[in-house]
């Protein structure tokens, strides 16, 4: 089977896709087979710079030698138990990342949205246990351009008319608010029926949009006040993306285990993605007692949730995290990036601006939305080795591996800088 596929071309995989897949993503052009740190190779052996990470949960970068070891040696062991039974890894992973982060439970989960629905359960449980709520009244908040994955109840949320046109009707106790915005929050709030508030700190999706600058820390004080829960979503901001282990951090230096780590606590930490190193679907929900204990046996659960080999692996990725100083190497180059970016700024009409936390960055085109430069902008990346996509029309993400050295990103942003000096319209 390796062998056959090893055989075909870009070109006929490619086909086998279209013919035989659901059409339900448009990729770039290029068939990768393989991956190491910050590079991927297509089928015919053409080397690129990833900068995309899968969506930033290749952090640690491809195939990373000590979480694949992990992978290995836990598979010729045991991968799945069920939670029917216990089993010798779950409890140590479930010590290691609630010490890791700070709070005293975690509930494991797979994909980023299991993990989401997880939390909104999960506040909801809390609304009507702990802070009296009317039954099945409660309500969550959410924000405007928010991306928080791809199930009924999420897009439920979701305003992209993309993710959400034709698969109504909708779930109820849903309040959408403008990000990014304060009075609207406190407005919000005022509703006694209202149990949480869901925001990623840094919206990935809708194009690495930062809010200004202490508006996470005085939501989170609102909803402190009005007895809300602050649920922050860091499955793609998380795990040393934007420069700190979380979006949430505060700016010491720790990797973790520090009592003033957090700028800004949230009740409920959302996590997935870079959580196993982009190794196997791995996420997470954190949680302190008086919220977590609202669940039990029965309430809620998955059947792969937990597993040894997910256990495993997300230990390895997290220590690789702190071991190779990837928060702070991340911080360092992005400072690099946005400042090359700028500096390419001002030698083109192209581009109008480039922003972003770390090694979360995005450019943004001179076109409408609407328009077809930034996918076009992409292709020319790729035929000059590097891969990025654009999201939102015309907005092109820039996320690397953490791994990446002060020379590769050199490398990357030349790339970058001949790509779009050279575009033709
Ligand atoms: C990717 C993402 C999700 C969904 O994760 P999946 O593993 O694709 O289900 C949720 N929230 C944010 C912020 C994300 O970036």
């Amino acid at each position: 089977m390796i062998q056959e596929a090893t055989r075909r071309s870009s070109q006929e995989l490619m086909d086998l896709e279209d013919k035989y897949g659901a059409h339900n993503y448009h990729p770039l052009p290029v068939v990768l087979s393989r991956g190491e740190g910050v590079f991927v190779w297509d089928v015919e052996g053409n080397r690129y710079y990833d900068f995309l990470s899968a969506y930033s949960a290749v952090n640690q970068g491809h195939c990373h030698p000590r979480i694949i070891g992990a992978l290995k040696e836990q598979a010729e062991k045991l991968t799945l138990t069920s939670r029917a039974f216990y089993n010798d890894q779950l409890g140590v992973y479930e010590k290691f990342i609630t010490s890791y982060f700070g709070y005293d439970k975690v509930l494991p989960m797979n994909t980023g949205v299991e993990a989401v629905e997880t939390a909104m359960k999960l506040c909801k449980k809390w609304a009507y246990k702990v802070k009296g709520i009317e039954r099945y009244k409660a309500k969550i908040v959410f924000v405007t351009g928010n991306f928080h994955g791809r199930t009924q109840a999420v897009i439920s949320a979701s305003v992209d008319e993309g993710a959400t046109a034709d698969f109504g009707p909708y779930l109820p106790g849903i309040e959408l608010i403008p990000y990014n915005d304060l009075a609207a929050l406190e407005q919000a709030l005022k509703d006694p029926h209202v149990a949480g508030f869901l925001v990623e700190p840094i919206q990935g999706e809708a194009g690495v949009f930062v809010p200004d600058e202490g508006y996470l820390k005085k939501a989170r004080e609102l909803c402190k006040a009005a007895n809300v829960l602050f649920i922050a979503d860091e499955v793609q901001t998380g795990v040393a993306r934007t420069g700190k282990l979380l979006a949430t951090c505060g700016n010491c230096d720790c990797q973790s285990g520090c009592e003033n780590r957090y700028e800004i606590r949230p009740d409920i930490l959302i996590l997935g993605k870079a959580l196993s190193g982009g190794v196997f679907p791995v996420s997470a929900v954190l949680a302190d007692d008086e919220i977590m204990l609202t669940m039990k046996p029965g309430d809620h659960g998955s059947t792969f949730g937990g597993n040894p080999l997910a256990c495993a692996v997300a230990i390895e990725a997290l220590k690789v995290i702190r071991d190779e100083k990837l928060a702070e190497n991340a911080n360092h180059l992005g400072n690099l990036f946005r400042e090359r970016m700028r500096n390419m700024i001002e030698k083109t009409d192209l581009v109008t601006l480039v922003r972003g936390k770390g090694l979360l960055n995005a450019i943004v085109i001179n076109d409408s939305p609407d328009s077809h430069t930034a996918w076009d902008i992409c292709v020319a990346l790729k035929e000059n080795g590097l891969l990025a996509k654009p999201t939102h029309g015309n907005i092109i993400r820039f996320a690397p591996p953490l791994v990446m050295t002060e020379e590769q990103l050199h490398e990357c942003c030349d790339i970058i800088e001949k790509t779009i000096l050279n575009f033709e319209v």
